[in-house]
């Protein structure tokens, strides 16, 4: 849980969770973020309003699901590396992740990597799909990776390895 270890328990993931209907829906943003601190780039970010923090700068941000339209934009942003984008239309057993990324190397499109939980644990291989970045927000990537649904509120963090960057 966040208190003891950082990591957000399965019910404290609950209350940053966009509803299951809309994850039917498409793209969808979830923003990982437990703690009131200082901190709004996140809100600028998003052209269609759809974050929002409703007693200022402190608050916590709120994402309205029902105005994100999944762009991705608001994920380079976060300096706390707190914001990711799932797509669980994406195929009929796999799912994307769009999430935020500031290692070297940068991964390929195509490439297969590791993906790793919320603790930093191997979890399965996954296939980057897109790899982008914005001038305002250049240090940090958005990666987006395939990836099982099973695996899709799981899997937050990928691992290039060295020596291995081949391609299924
Ligand atoms: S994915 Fe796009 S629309 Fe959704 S919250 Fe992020 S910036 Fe806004
Ligand atoms: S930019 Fe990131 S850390 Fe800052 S308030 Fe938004 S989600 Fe939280």
């Amino acid at each position: 849980m966040l208190k003891s270890d950082g990591i957000p328990s399965y019910e404290e993931l609950q209350t940053v969770l966009p509803p299951p209907e809309r994850f039917a829906k498409g793209p969808v943003a979830i923003i990982e973020c437990f703690q009131d601190i200082p901190c709004d780039p996140c809100v600028s970010s998003c052209p269609k309003h759809a974050i929002v923090m409703k007693s200022g700068i402190t608050d916590r941000p709120r994402l309205e699901a029902n105005l994100c339209v999944g762009c991705t934009l608001c994920v380079n942003c976060c300096p706390g590396l707190a914001v990711f984008v799932v797509d669980m239309t994406h195929s009929e057993k796999a799912a994307t992740l769009t999430l935020p990324y500031e290692c070297l190397p940068v991964p390929k499109v195509g490439e297969i990597v590791m993906g790793l939980d919320r603790s930093g644990k191997p979890v399965c291989e996954v296939k980057v799909l897109k790899v982008s970045t914005n001038k305002k927000y250049e240090k940090t990537w958005a990666i987006t990776i395939e990836l099982p649904k099973t695996q899709a509120m799981e899997i937050r963090g990928i691992k290039v390895a060295p020596g291995k960057r081949g391609s299924k």
